[in-house]
């Protein structure tokens, strides 16, 4: 045998006997795989290593389309003490924990409107919350006149369910007064530049103003300023110079977007495939969500200086699809555009113009 066989022969002993001992010492690889999990993960906290400024978590980048990269919306944000989400979107209080934010901490709920796929993921998100944060009084729930039906509707579902966590882990744990949620219906004057303050606390002001996200009436747009850094964030909304106007010079715009062609693409093919219901929804969906150009006007417009398209329509199941979603954009802003993933974490570190963006798993 000459030497190249030997090579190989011995290659192929050592990768047979490196299978067989995985095979023999499987469990106790897996035991040590599952301990490293453990200790990396458990009461893990991303939220205590930021440093001072407001920091923006995208626990849900999607819209309802079934994306493996996106959940329903859902972001949420930390300043100083402060924690509030806005929007709680399916899958968004996972998308969170799994991202090491300090769900037991958080403030208030602001929900942008009342389309199910912005609050599908609520009653979880305050089951949660209420038992790892011992709440002792219900979440505060910022929304739209029509929140408190909302509200109410999920506290009832989930009655049951805290009575079997009360008498299971015991009031200190699952305080009973502290289940649920408690709406706050917000008024903004009718007009354009109508805005309200629905958030101001430990330096974190957070306005509502008016999109244009027909036929549902109201719909709400978010800003949060903290320490002269500030973030805006559409909810849906054509282009809208409202929220132009209040995103004004901010750091940072989320704005939605819903790419037509490529939805185009899609009803035709549900119309091939005999799904005339569908196809009507895919066709209807198309008046009432910016596309991705449009977001880049309004951000151009608003002089923000970076643009995040979230809530984005189609699905985009692989980076490779970006390029296309976002191809009519380039010319209409100067400044970075990109499209959101959960995991994703947005930083502004007060006292200087920064924005970094890092992966939390
Ligand atoms: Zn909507
Ligand atoms: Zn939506």
């Amino acid at each position: 045998m000459g030497p190249v066989r030997w090579t190989l022969l011995i290659a192929g002993l050592a990768a047979a006997a490196v299978f067989a001992g995985s095979q023999i010492f499987r469990v106790q690889i897996s035991e040590a795989m599952f301990e490293r999990a453990v200790k990396k993960n458990i009461g893990r906290n991303t939220a205590a290593s930021l440093g001072d400024g407001l920091h923006i978590y995208v626990c849900g980048a999607g819209s309802p389309f079934p994306d493996p990269m996106r959940g329903g919306p859902c972001l949420a944000i930390v300043a100083g003490e402060e924690h509030v989400m806005i929007d709680a979107g399916s899958g968004g209080v996972r998308t969170l924990t799994r991202m090491g934010y300090p769900v037991g901490k958080l403030d208030a709920v602001l929900l942008t409107h009342l389309h199910s796929d912005h609050m599908d993921g609520l009653g979880e998100l305050l089951m949660q919350a209420w038992v790892n944060g011992g709440r002792k009084v219900p979440m505060p729930v910022h929304g739209p006149a029509g929140v408190e039906e909302v509200v109410s509707g999920f506290n009832a579902a989930y009655r049951i369910d805290g009575t079997y966590r009360t008498g299971h882990h015991g009031p200190a744990i699952a305080p009973p007064e502290g289940r649920g949620g408690a709406p706050i219906p917000i008024a903004v004057p009718a007009g354009p530049g109508g805005q309200t303050v629905v958030y101001d606390a430990g330096g974190l002001t957070i306005t509502a103003y008016k999109v244009s996200h027909a036929p549902v009436e109201p719909a709400f747009g978010y800003r949060a300023d903290f320490k002269g850094r500030s973030v805006s964030i559409s909810g849906d909304s054509i282009y809208d110079p409202n929220l132009v106007a209040a995103s004004s010079g901010a750091d940072l715009l989320f704005h939605d977007a819903l790419n037509p062609e490529m939805v185009a693409h899609m009803r035709d093919a549900m119309a091939e495939a005999g799904r005339d219901d569908l196809a009507k929804v895919l066709n209807d969906i198309l008046d009432y969500h910016a596309t991705p150009a449009d977001a880049a006007r309004a951000a151009q417009d608003a002089g923000v200086s970076r643009l995040v398209l979230y809530h984005t329509v189609p699905p985009l199941p692989s980076r490779a699809l970006n390029a296309l979603f976002t191809k009519e954009t380039k010319a209409l802003f100067d400044g970075p555009i990109e499209v959101a993933e959960d995991g994703l974490i947005y930083s502004l570190p007060a006292g200087t113009q920064d924005i970094t963006v890092k992966k939390a798993f």
